[in-house]
Parts: C-alpha cells; structure tokens; sequence
C-alpha cells in the first residue's frame, strides 16, 4: 500500500488528484492547508502532491520536516493529471486484474442511480445513469440504456466507420426503471438500417418489453417513434439461461421494487456479475422485506456470484444513510463489500452512485471501504466505478 498526500487550498483540484492515485490504489491523505494542526501522520509517505499556485516549495519542505516525514519522497508541484498518472504507475499496485489476455474490455459509460448529475460536484466519476459495455470475445453487450449510453453510441458509430463494419449489438435491460432506459431514444446505432440490435430483458422482470420501450418512445414524450427506429430493433423476452455470441448470460432475480435482473456473463477471460439495482440488507434493518427474507437473499446472491473476476453492484448508501431508506431497492455499501468477500469476488467495483454523492465524497467512501478490507484480511480489490475507465481483462 502506497501513501499520498494531497495539499491544496483548492476543494477540486484536491478530490481530481485523490481519486486519480484512487483509481490505482494509492492510500491518500488530502489536506487543506500546511498549518500544523492539519498534518496527516501517515506511517510512511510514498509521495507529496502539492498544488504549487497557491503553496511555496520552501513552506512544503519546512512542513514536510516537522512532521518527520521521509525528505527524500517524490514532491510533486502542481503536476498536471499525466505526471500524477504517471507517477502512481510507477509503483506496482495491483488495481486491475492482471491476467489481461486483450479479448475481453469492459468500459463504464454511466455510473449514477436515479437521475443524471452533471455538475461541478461529479465531473471525476461522471453524472450520466448506467451504461456498461463488455467487448467480450468479438460480440458488442451493453448493459442497461441509462443516459450514459449515449456516449458510447457515438463511440461506436465512431469505431465502425473506422473498421468499415456494421454493428451488431446486444443490449441487456435490468428493469425498465427510466436510469436504465432513458438513454434508448438518443443511442445513434439504433438509427442506421444495417445495423442490427437486439434487446433483451429477463422474461420473469420485463413484461411487456417491448411495448414499456415503445412507450417511453410515445410522441408525447419524444418525436420518433420506436417502431420507426431504422435499425428495427428485435425486442426479446428471454430465459434464466442465454446467449449473447458466444458469451454464456445467466439473469437472476435482485432485490428491487417492481423486479429487477441481475447478470453474470461468462467471456473467455472470466466472468462479470452486473448488478445495478439491488438491496441486501445484510444487517437486518429492515424488519421486512419485499419479496426474500435477508438471509435466503444473502445466501442465495453470494452462491450465484461465487468466484467471479469482476462484480459492478449497487453501491446507493452508506449504512447510517439506508436506515431511512429501507425497502428502496438499494443496497448499504458495507453490505456489499461483505457479501462481495463472502462470494470470493476478486475485483469489487461500487456502482449506481447516489445523486446527491459528490466526487470527495466517493473518494471517501473507497478510502473507507479499502481500510475495512485491509482490517478483514480480505484480498479483493474495491474500485469506484467510474465513467470512462476501461478495463482489459
Ligand atoms: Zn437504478
Ligand atoms: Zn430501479
């Protein structure tokens, strides 16, 4: 574990810096000021990032000598983002599965429950509702249409007049709550006539599939109609068990108001659990659940889940939060994080982030989330996802 400390008088400038050492799992102290009584006593200090526009080199060093720091740890002034990124490449840190074999990519293009956030406060792990796409073994699957899928539709017109090819996608629906629909009618691919899309939702969640799409499609609510959608796109009802090219699909029930699916996809570099809505309730807050009692839902999820490379859940409260959440559909991340090592999972990546949840406030929540693992003993490693990582499995 490497240690970072952040100093700038600059709230953005601080949470950008933090969560890109994150994001390669650095441990990071982030500070205001150099006045004494804000001095972080880390154990070892891997490197000093400082933002120079308003701090003095000479004042670092004095302060960096009254807290008995090691003098000979990198100082970096007011680096751009490529020296940080750099920086935390240098030092081996396992953040991403190592085993790459280049046949598998997944990108994040939406990460945010409920309602797109865009703003100032988000523009780190982004503000756009669930999108995923898994580039698995020659087959495009995209996970949920939220806002986010917007940008990789252009992504994706973009990569197809490159190689000169049409597109034939896969789009799997957990539910058809609007943060994982809303993206559908601005999804460019949808509107080229050679390009094929299939949309699949889990017969025992999505009823009426095709006609709960077309009505988001409704001319009160948008222009064209999804009948009208040049590309056709074939709308399917499917069972527990499917396919998607060559990539296995089992769907299971979450535990979310009106159903939800859950998916685990086998590719050839390993399974993904995709989890975007779900709420576990480990602890027993609730006296009642919806649908399964808390410990026939834990067991059963954790068996479904058992050894995969990559899950992306539901991460929407913290546990002080969800007690006045109960029966929502979302899950307390320490609950999570506890199923995910019960499960064995090795890569952990905290998804559906609450509207109200700012950057600072994620890079807090990974921080707290890494220390309770290193207290545990656990092994896996626990990400926020955020929109534009891309991960090579
Ligand atoms: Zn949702
Ligand atoms: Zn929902």
């Amino acid at each position: 574990m490497k240690n970072a400390i952040i100093v700038s008088s600059d709230a953005t400038w601080r949470t950008v810096m933090e969560g890109t050492l994150l994001a390669r799992g650095w441990q990071v102290a982030s500070v205001e000021t150099l006045s004494p009584g804000d001095q972080p006593a880390p154990e070892s200090v891997h490197a000093v990032v400082v933002d120079s526009a308003s701090i003095e080199a000479s004042a670092v060093a004095a302060w960096l000598g009254a807290m008995g720091a090691d003098l000979k740890v990198p100082l970096i002034m007011a680096p751009g983002l490529k020296q940080v990124e750099a920086l935390a490449e240098a030092i081996d840190v396992p953040t991403t599965p190592i085993k790459a074999s280049g046949d598998v990519i997944l990108r994040f293009w939406g990460v945010r429950g409920s309602i797109p956030t865009p703003g100032p406060n988000t523009v780190f792990y982004g503000g756009n509702t669930s999108c995923v796409e898994l580039d698995a073994d020659g087959q495009i699957i995209i996970l949920d249409a939220g806002s986010g899928i917007r940008g990789l539709g252009n992504s994706l017109m973009a990569r197809a007049a490159a190689s000169k090819k049409k597109l034939d996608i896969h789009l799997l629906i957990t539910h058809t709550h609007w943060d994982h629909i809303q993206g559908l009618p601005f999804f460019v691919p949808a509107y080229i006539p050679t390009n094929h899309l299939r949309v699949v939702g889990y017969k025992a969640v999505c009823h009426h599939l095709a006609e709960v799409l077309a009505k988001q499609m409704d001319s009160a609510y948008f222009p064209v109609a999804m009948e009208d959608m040049p590309s056709h796109p074939d709308v399917e009802e499917v069972d527990d068990h499917f396919n998607c090219g060559p990539v296995q699909v089992v769907a299971f029930f979450t535990n979310h108001p009106g159903r939800c699916a859950g998916f685990r996809l086998e590719t050839s570099a390993g399974s993904i659990v995709y989890m975007s809505d779900n709420e576990l309730n480990h602890h027993g807050q609730a006296t009642h659940l919806p649908r399964e009692t808390s410990e026939h839902l834990y067991q059963r999820l954790v068996d479904t889940i058992k050894g995969t490379r990559i899950l992306i859940h539901d991460a929407q409260y913290t546990l002080a939060e969800y007690d006045s959440k109960i029966g929502w559909g979302h899950s307390a991340i320490e609950d999570v994080i506890e199923m995910a090592a019960a499960a064995e999972v090795e890569h952990l990546y905290l998804f559906h982030h609450d509207p109200t949840r700012s950057d600072a406030d994620i890079n807090r929540i990974v921080q707290q989330c890494r220390a309770t693992a290193r207290e545990k003993g656990w092994t896996m490693l626990i990400d926020a996802a955020r929109e534009g990582t891309e991960i090579a499995l």
